[in-house]
């Protein structure tokens, strides 16, 4: 992946078949499974690729367990395919991952014992592994870090875990393979338009402020929470409504197992997860309706408390405000329906064709992207079928691609790509903590189009998400590795430095 041979490429193509806008799951999804049946296809993105909730969610690769209260049978059956699917096209990036509900009634054994037997049936053969009804003693030796009083039991299931922002890479380089462009910092301004339809789009490179008029046969919008101003622009009554989820992570210690706590019904009736991440432990999510739709959303207080005192209700180790090494915080993308509160909004997608062509996906889960770009695509070559090849992308195996890979392995979820980064430069860590090779940060530039101090820290790499205050140690180092594989001078070191640090301090406490 080359930005500047990408932007060649943009200049000398008359006419796409398709251009996405929105580099985040959904866009992601599309493009390839339109440059997989032979459409020239362009992707773009305002900033990087899953710089939105992409890069943000709970990372699990799942049916919804919480779905089944709100009887959305159907969404459940899908994404439980999918899951199966993901794990098959990306062994390298989706693991299994054991789930406790910790029991401490006998009517909870019983009530979420049997959601999770129709979890297990609806999976069918697309299952991770069958249920269990496990005693006190498994319970407490599976989660040595829970607190046991009160204890009689647990209901044990199987569910798939990812790292979003790494998966996205992942797809956007297989895009690139199978013959399409992706392009950071590429935004989109408006679109251009003959007899009321689009026949292109506007778009600005935020980097070096050229504009381009991009024509395509047709083009997808994908750009999630923050599709509202497109919609106007295109006058459609639906609208997305938005809802904060916020996570916290923090050292291992809190959760010393490999196997994560389902929570399922926190002081206000919703679901909480408390899940190994790496090194460390995820704790999320909340469910807040806001409209404040931001790129980077602030981190709220109460939101951090919420987490805070619901996972100590578990947790041995009483997790305080100091522990805390990461906050981070997404916006849920919800086609707007009657007044509901958000967290009763269906989380299933939505295609909707403006009068102007354009194509919005709207809704949807990481989970069931490949299955959106899938319906997206079909829906646009409706009449034209036969010019193009038949789906392919539940068999395409996603660049890096191996089987039986090492999840303890820090370099695992680039699969056989590892090689590469281990031949580009220092295979040591930067930190103690976490790992980060002077390799990684050259193979982000050179291979994934990180171009900025972010792209490393936050989704290439992740240490952002991990630890924000590693990772503003680290930004000096990083920064001076980038500024001489990418000749910059030490005035552009000093801009991203500083940019990064102001940025980061919406991540930690
Ligand atoms: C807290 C939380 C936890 C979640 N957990 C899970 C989970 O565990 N599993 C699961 O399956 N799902 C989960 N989800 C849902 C899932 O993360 C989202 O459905 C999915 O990431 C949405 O992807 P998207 O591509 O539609 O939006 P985004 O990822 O937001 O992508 C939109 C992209 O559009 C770009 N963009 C915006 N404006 C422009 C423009 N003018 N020009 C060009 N580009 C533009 C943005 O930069 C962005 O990259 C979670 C969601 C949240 C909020």
């Amino acid at each position: 992946m080359n930005r500047d041979e990408n932007l060649i490429k943009l200049g000398e193509t008359e006419v796409w078949d398709l251009i996405v806008i929105g580099g985040g799951a959904t866009g992601l999804g599309a493009a390839l499974e339109g440059a997989t049946r032979g459409m020239k296809v362009l992707l773009i993105d305002k900033f990087d690729f899953a710089k939105g909730t992409s890069s943000r969610s709970t990372k699990l690769i799942h049916g919804g367990v919480r779905y089944l209260r709100n009887g959305d049978f159907k969404l459940v059956r899908k994404a439980l395919k999918e899951r199966h699917t993901l794990k098959k096209i990306a062994p390298h990036i989706v693991n299994n991952r054991d789930f406790i509900i910790p029991i401490y009634n006998w009517i909870d054994f019983f009530v979420y014992g049997i959601g999770l037997k129709i979890y297990d049936l609806i999976a069918g053969k697309y299952s991770f592994g069958p249920t269990l009804f496990i005693g006190r003693k498994k319970t407490s030796e599976a989660l040595p870090g829970m607190i046991q009083k009160g204890l009689k039991g647990g209901v044990q299931y199987q569910d798939g875990q990812f790292d979003d922002a790494r998966f996205a890479i992942s797809l956007a380089k297989t895009i690139e393979e199978q013959g399409g462009v992706c392009i950071n910092y590429l935004g989109f301004e408006s679109f251009i338009e003959q007899d009321k339809k689009a026949q292109g789009i506007l778009a600005k490179d935020t980097l070096n402020k050229q504009s381009y008029h991009i024509r395509s046969k047709h083009i997808i919008n994908a750009t999630g929470v923050f599709s509202n101003t497109i919609l106007e622009a295109v006058k459609s009554d639906i609208k997305i409504r938005t809802s904060r989820g916020t996570h916290l992570v923090l050292d291992r210690s809190f959760l010393p197992s490999d196997t994560a706590l389902m929570v399922p019904k926190t002081s206000d009736g919703r679901v909480l997860f408390i899940i190994p991440w790496r090194q460390h432990v995820l704790i999320g999510t909340t469910d807040i309706e806001t409209e404040d739709i931001a790129f980077e959303p602030k981190k709220s207080q109460n939101d951090i408390a919420f987490l805070l005192s619901n996972a100590g209700n578990y947790m041995k180790k009483q997790p305080q405000l100091e522990d805390v090494k990461s906050v981070y915080s997404g916006l849920r993308p919800l086609v707007s329906a009657a007044k509901k509160n958000t967290k009763y909004l269906s989380r299933d997608h939505f295609l909707l064709q403006s009068q102007n062509d354009v194509l919005h996906i709207l809704g949807g889960k990481w989970t069931t992207y490949r299955l959106m770009g899938e319906e997206a695509i079909e829906k646009l070559l409706a009449h034209k079928t036969h010019q193009y090849s038949q789906s392919k992308t539940q068999q395409l195996h996603l660049i890096g691609y191996q089987t039986h890979p090492n999840f303890e392995d820090p370099l695992h979820m680039y699969g056989d790509k590892k090689k590469i980064i281990e031949s580009l430069g220092a295979t040591t860590s930067l930190s103690q903590t976490i790992f980060l090779s002077e390799g990684m940060i050259i193979y982000a530039m050179k291979h994934e189009m990180a171009c900025t101090l972010e792209d490393i820290l936050s989704r290439r790499t992740r240490i952002l998400f991990l630890n924000a205050r590693e990772a503003i140690r680290l930004a000096p180092i990083v920064v001076e590795i980038m500024g001489g594989f990418l000749q910059k001078d030490k005035k552009w070191e000093k801009e991203q430095r500083d940019f990064f640090i102001h940025l980061a301090s919406n991540y930690h406490i």
